[in-house]
């Protein structure tokens, strides 16, 4: 089976924050940080980019801290976004979505029922949602659906030798995390699943939460499939950049 590693590259931040924000419902008097990512996976014969980040045009709209495109972070690590043939989207949330635009070949894995709620469901409309999501990326996202190019995926299933999409929901209604083979075993790419890794290790979840008794199912599921606690990696959390080799400005070596 295909063995990958997995960067993490740092596209935005830091942004403050309460800690209730992180932790949910506690922690409301500490101040805490944390970064936007997409994720790099880099196998003998592929590469794959895990969520999309933010395009240009909305980081200006929203005067996004320490913005720097995903297309160019990824140019350090000599991946051209403009060549990416895979790219798996976690959710349809703005700072993991809206960045699709970056990839004009790829071909986008989101789960089904993820798409159909953003896209179809009139509930996804209404201010909380609205609030979280972008509508050119979702717009970009329908003109490819019918085509190869948009992957619905139905569950937990694999992609690639080595990769496997998990239905991840809580977060959102279908969230969708990536099993990983690495050579430290099956790691996941939990996406917001857990902001940071406190979300995993204390089994306490971050406050953006649609389904809490999903969520515990979720995390219990991924707890099962990967190999260590320790190689859940989360959305947001800073350690992810200052707690691991690093590789270029912003990017570090997760496995
Ligand atoms: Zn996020």
């Amino acid at each position: 089976m295909t063995q990958y590693e997995i960067y993490a590259l740092k596209y935005a931040g830091p942004f403050k924050s309460s800690g209730a924000f992180l932790m949910w419902f506690k922690e409301w008097e500490r101040v805490v940080e944390r970064n936007y990512y997409i994720w790099c996976l880099k196998g003998k014969n592929e590469t794959v980019v895990m969520d999309a980040g933010v395009a240009p045009e909305l980081a200006a709209d929203k005067n996004l801290t320490g913005y720097n495109s995903p297309a160019d972070v990824l140019a350090r690590i000599g991946v051209r976004a403009d060549e990416v043939r895979h790219v798996v989207l976690s959710h349809l949330h703005w700072d993991h979505a809206s960045g699709v635009t970056l990839f004009p070949k790829a071909r986008f894995y989101i789960q089904n029922e993820e798409y159909r709620f953003w896209l179809k469901d009139p509930i996804a409309a209404r201010p909380p949602f609205k609030h979280v999501s972008d509508e050119r990326s979702m717009a970009y996202l329908a003109s490819l659906e019918g085509t190869d190019r948009l992957v619905l995926v139905n569950g937990d299933q694999e992609i690639l030798p080595g990769l496997e999409c998990l239905f991840a929901p809580g977060h959102t209604v279908a969230l969708q995390a990536l099993a990983v083979h690495t050579k430290a075993g099956t790691a996941i790419l939990g996406s917001d699943c857990g902001h940071i890794f406190r979300n995993y290790k204390e089994d306490w979840p971050s406050a953006l939460i649609v389904d809490l008794v999903g969520w515990m199912q979720t995390y219990d599921k991924l707890r099962s499939k990967a190999s260590s606690i320790d190689l859940i990696f989360p959305g947001h959390d800073p350690i992810m950049t200052s707690g691991y080799p690093k590789v270029k400005k912003d990017i570090t070596r997760l496995v």
